[in-house]
């Protein structure tokens, strides 16, 4: 009894001082990023699976690219001064001498009046300095009819033309994309240095929670964070190496806790973290030891989000309803994925839009609404399907729009602030 009154003044004394407590959003972030190690780690990754990865190496070519002065077409490789004056009056006769295909070369220098067969992406061998097309001569018995002049150069590849040897290709901190992966490859360059990334850890608490697929029995409502933030994350490009579920008991979930921290970096979990009798993180983290930055943030929906760090990890503790978990996982995991990954794109995006229709809530407190962002216009579901507990109102949405606090209600044509998700 003594013990239900102490917990139940525990809960009051949380409920009066969480009033007091919340830091704004961009504060959270501050905290949120000085928890990013200092030092990232980097290492060699084979090309192939270096997609989204961030280079933690400039690059230099090692090689001209291409190799060799090629043929850009199929046809003949000969010498200008050979078709002076040629003309459909006055045709050249040229000798074949040889024939060059694409992987193969010719050791035969070209002497004057000599021509070689040469097909796309061959050698130009010496002595020819320009390629006329198949289509542009006659061919007779080893000899080509040519009547027209060509130019020293005239369809010619240089070595070097795309990438001369030791040219600074890529830098220190950029995306590698397939775009990067094909220049790398067509350089022979078959591994990069990348940053490491973060190993994750995904998990969901409350007993009310049922994996899909389950029976659900009264009570109990289907868990949809946990697919939720998965594929968000890898969608980012981190995928979770732990997803699961943590029981409601406050030292189960310290020592479940502490297991998971052996195994990931960034911890994520989702419930418990408000002022209910089963909202446990708050019992769990002492009894873990680990260290609370800060509880409660001024926004809506999920103002109880909380951040710890454990020994060397950092511990995102967000609000159970499901749209809650999605504005606090973009809100404040996002920024710390951004700057411990170094990957730029990962930063929150926030552009201005104008409102297409109106949004008829007054907003006290800074609020983020989910909404639909088109050619610079912005269009918000109907206001009652806002709650932080309802989630099939964001099929479609892209964005969410950040409004602040002491808003009015915002008529169509108002600009806003929109974040990309
Ligand atoms: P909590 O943050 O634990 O107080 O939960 C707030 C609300 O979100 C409650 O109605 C929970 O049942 C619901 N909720 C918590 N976790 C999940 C989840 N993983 N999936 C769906 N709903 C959840
Ligand atoms: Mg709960």
């Amino acid at each position: 009894m003594r013990n239900l009154y102490i917990s139940k003044l525990w809960i009051w004394e949380r409920r009066i001082i969480m009033d007091l407590i919340g830091i704004e959003l961009e504060h959270a972030i501050e905290i949120i990023k000085d928890n990013v190690p200092k030092k990232s780690k980097a290492y060699e990754l084979s090309l192939w699976d270096a997609n989204k990865r961030i280079l933690a190496e400039d690059i230099y070519s090692p090689i001209d690219n291409p190799p060799f002065d090629k043929s850009p077409l199929d046809g003949f490789a000969l010498r200008s001064q050979d078709l002076k004056g040629a003309s459909k009056a006055n045709p050249i006769r040229i000798s074949v001498v040889d024939v060059i295909y694409a992987g193969h070369y010719s050791l035969k220098e070209l002497k004057a009046g000599q021509a070689a067969r040469i097909m796309t992406g061959a050698p130009i061998p010496s002595g020819a300095d320009c390629v006329i097309r198949l289509e542009d001569v006659e061919e007779e018995d080893g000899f080509i009819i040519v009547s027209k002049e060509l130019k020293h150069h005239d369809n010619y590849c240089f070595k070097g033309e795309d990438v001369i040897k030791g040219t600074h290709i890529l830098s220190k901190g950029e995306k590698i994309t397939y775009i990067e992966q094909g220049i790398l490859a067509s350089l022979g360059i078959d591994r990069v240095k990348v940053y490491d990334k973060p190993r994750l850890a995904l998990l969901v608490t409350g007993d009310e929670l049922v994996a899909p697929g389950k029976e659900l029995a009264l009570g109990k409502i289907y868990d949809s964070n946990l697919t939720l933030l998965y594929s968000r994350l890898s969608e980012l490009g981190f995928e979770p190496v732990i997803a699961d579920y943590l029981p409601d008991n406050p030292s189960l979930a310290a020592d479940k806790l502490k297991e998971v921290c052996k195994k990931a970096d960034i911890i994520v979990t989702t419930g418990g973290v408000s002022v209910g009798d089963k909202d446990i993180l708050h019992e769990v983290l002492p009894l873990m030891g680990a260290k609370r930055l800060f509880w409660r943030v001024n926004l809506k929906p999920g103002t109880p989000a909380m951040f710890a760090t454990y020994e060397d990890r950092v511990m995102f503790h967000l609000s159970g309803n499901p749209f809650a978990a999605v504005t606090t996982f973009e809100l404040l995991v996002r920024p710390y994925l951004a700057k411990v990954s170094k990957d730029k794109d990962l930063d929150l995006n926030r552009k201005k839009a104008i409102l297409d229709n109106d949004f008829t809530k007054e907003s006290k407190g800074r609020r983020f609404i989910r909404a639909r962002e088109t050619d610079g216009t912005v269009t918000i579901p109907q206001v009652s399907k806002h709650a932080s507990g309802i989630l099939s109102s964001m099929i479609g949405c892209n964005c969410l729009i950040d409004i602040p606090a002491g808003s009015p209600k915002l008529a169509k044509g108002t600009e806003v602030e929109i974040i990309y998700l």
